[in-house]
């Protein structure tokens, strides 16, 4: 996966839809990253955080128990087990240190169910940064621990009240901050969506997922790349930092949304926080609230280039439902002794649904594993005794 084309566009989604505002500061950011990641010297300073600090390489992980269950071997590429439990560390780092790069001295991010905002507090608080975090007020009653965790790490939490007092509000209010305060301050975006560079550059830094994987997977392969490549589609950039390991080989490569929030299925082309890609809307154009019992998956549309990877056929993008990623979640517990997080249950799950049949006998299937499940656990347990998922 390349650059995308003149103004950000990959096919015909991407693009810059911001307020003329907003515009110099995108231009800045755009030409700051694109010195940053041509310079050794950035590259060598972030892959340094992300191995002393963050534990990289993750390995990969082959399952040998859910694999001989299914039929189809099953690899997992394990960014649970990076530093706070999750692929975000390797996008914030890279983000922190372009704030720093850029003479900046604050960072404002959005986040929904908080996991976003605490990798960016996160990074904020190893690099000496001010950082503040706009979060739907829904949201900050709904996960009072992250709340808490963010205010722990020193970051300022801002609840949002307009809108539907979520995500897409929180998206709205953090780009406010950055054009009043844009002489210091950083928007740390937390996925592969909002207006170029941002889908661009936030893949770009995910990369290293796919990368990795796929010099793991020629080792446990025999040389071979895996027939299959399976990632849970949020915003999409544990998916996208997937697949451009993997763009170029004849892997199959598969998104996975929640049921409940499956832009790239049900999304309708157009244009919301900066970009235009498909969006979960009613008929008069209204954005859709997306539902899952996995809060990181509801965001309700998709990065730009997962429309364009779709629209092109290199990529599908499925979904799976509430109780069969309970499901999943359990069956990785039971048979591999891992807690995945609901997130990359999804990816799990439709691995589980279709082995035997569209991933044949014997196929390799490779899944990245975003997140661990400690944060589910409660969650899980009230899912299980109400034997309905809630919300
Ligand atoms: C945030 C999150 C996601 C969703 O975000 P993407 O940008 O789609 O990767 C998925 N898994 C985990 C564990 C997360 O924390």
């Amino acid at each position: 996966m390349g650059p995308p084309g003149a103004d950000g566009r990959f096919g015909e989604f991407g693009g810059r839809f911001v307020p003329e505002s907003l515009v110099p500061a995108c231009q800045e950011l755009e030409r700051a990253f694109s010195d940053a990641w041509a310079d050794p010297e950035y590259r060598a300073k972030l892959d340094a955080i992300l191995r002393d600090y963050g534990g990289r390489p993750t390995p990969v992980t082959e399952c040998f128990r859910l694999s001989e269950r299914l039929g189809v071997r099953v690899l997992l590429k394990r960014e649970d087990l990076v530093h706070a439990g999750s692929h975000k560390l390797n996008n914030v780092v890279g983000q922190a240190l372009l704030t720093q790069r850029m003479g900046k001295r604050r960072m404002v991010a959005e986040t929904g169910a908080g996991q976003h905002g605490v990798a960016a507090a996160t990074a904020a608080a190893l690099l000496g940064l001010e950082c503040t975090v706009y979060m739907g007020e829904l949201d900050t009653e709904r996960q009072e621990l992250n709340v808490f965790r963010m205010e722990l790490l020193g970051a300022q939490v801002r609840p949002v009240r307009s809108g539907s007092r979520t995500l897409k509000d929180a998206v709205n209010e953090a780009l406010r901050d950055w054009v009043a305060t844009v002489g210091h301050t950083h928007y740390c975006l937390g996925s592969v969506m909002g207006p170029h560079p941002f889908p661009y550059m936030v893949r770009e830094l995910q990369r290293v997922v796919g990368d990795e994987a796929r010099a793991q997977c020629r080792v446990l392969l025999d040389g071979r790349d895996p027939d299959v490549v399976v990632a849970c589609v949020g915003g999409g950039s544990n998916a996208a930092g997937t697949f451009a390991g993997f763009v170029e080989t004849a892997a199959r490569l598969v998104g996975v949304e929640a049921a409940g929030g499956a832009a790239a299925t049900n999304g309708i082309p157009g244009v919301l926080h900066g970009m235009r890609s498909l969006l979960l809307q009613d008929e008069a154009g209204q954005i859709l609230e997306a539902e899952s019992i996995s809060a990181g998956l509801d965001y309700p549309g998709i990065g730009p280039e997962h429309a364009s990877l779709g629209a092109s056929g290199r990529a599908a993008y499925e979904s799976a439902t509430d109780d069969e990623v309970l499901a999943a979640f359990q069956l990785m517990a039971e048979t591999e002794g891992i807690l995945p997080a609901l997130e990359p249950a999804h990816a799990i799950a439709w691995v589980v649904r279709e082995a035997g049949r569209s991933v044949p006998e014997g196929s390799s299937v490779l899944v990245t594993l975003s997140g661990r499940g400690d944060k589910d656990v409660a969650q899980v347990r009230d899912l299980l005794a109400t034997g309905r998922p809630p919300r």
